[in-house]
């Protein structure tokens, strides 16, 4: 995928995540303060009007860094903050990228999630959104081409936010809940997956 379609495509994603923000509202409303859903309409808005004013000849590394300026001033959240983070992160593992395709979107997550863990001091299994980023990037990095990469990391999202009820929130406000954590699915890790879902449609589109 060249610049011009990218730029399309984080677009038509972001307003297709938009549609979820309902579910991650009450998701993070059970867990902690219920922001969740406005951090990510807000974020996902700004973005989409950033890039409309990107220029024509942008590279990659170009429109991922300036949804990251967008996303992380639309919101005052600490969520924002560490999504912006590592969507600056992910535009730094472009630097030489022209064409953004599976192993372009492996190194991106890849680079996120490692930014979030470092700078959220968050580690695999503290019931984050870092639990469905590393799966997703794992399967982008040993999985197949195309589509049926974004298929794998979809399926790995997918079982990775199941397993967070299973688990006791370790960050953040949810981590103030304690035992009466488990049993709810992180809103976090939700929005990864849904974004990933999100993505995939979105991407059908250049795809056709
Ligand atoms: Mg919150």
């Amino acid at each position: 995928m060249k610049s011009t379609e990218l730029v399309g495509a984080i677009q038509r994603s972001l307003a297709e995540l938009v549609t979820y923000a309902d579910e991650l509202r009450d998701l993070d409303q059970a867990l902690g303060d219920g922001d969740l859903g406005i951090t990510i309409s807000l974020g996902a808005n700004a973005v989409i009007e950033a890039l409309g004013a990107v220029p024509e000849d942008a590279r990659p590394s170009e429109i991922a860094r300036a949804a990251a300026k967008a996303f992380a001033n639309a919101n005052p959240s600490t969520m924002a903050a560490l999504v912006a983070g590592g969507l600056l992160a992910g535009s730094k593992a472009w630097a030489d990228v022209e064409d953004v395709d599976v192993a372009a979107a492996a190194a991106f997550v890849r680079a996120a999630g490692d930014n979030i863990a470092q700078r959220g001091k968050t580690q695999l299994g503290d019931k984050t959104i870092l639990d469905a980023i590393m799966p997703a990037a794992d399967a982008l990095v040993t999985g197949a081409d195309g589509a049926a990469g974004l298929e794998d990391a979809i399926a790995a999202a997918e079982k990775a936010v199941v397993e967070t009820r299973d688990l006791q929130s370790r960050r953040g406000r949810a981590s103030w809940l304690q035992e009466r954590s488990i049993g709810l699915q992180d809103p976090g890790a939700t929005a990864m997956l849904r974004f990933l879902q999100s993505w995939q449609k979105a991407a059908a589109v250049v795809a056709r």
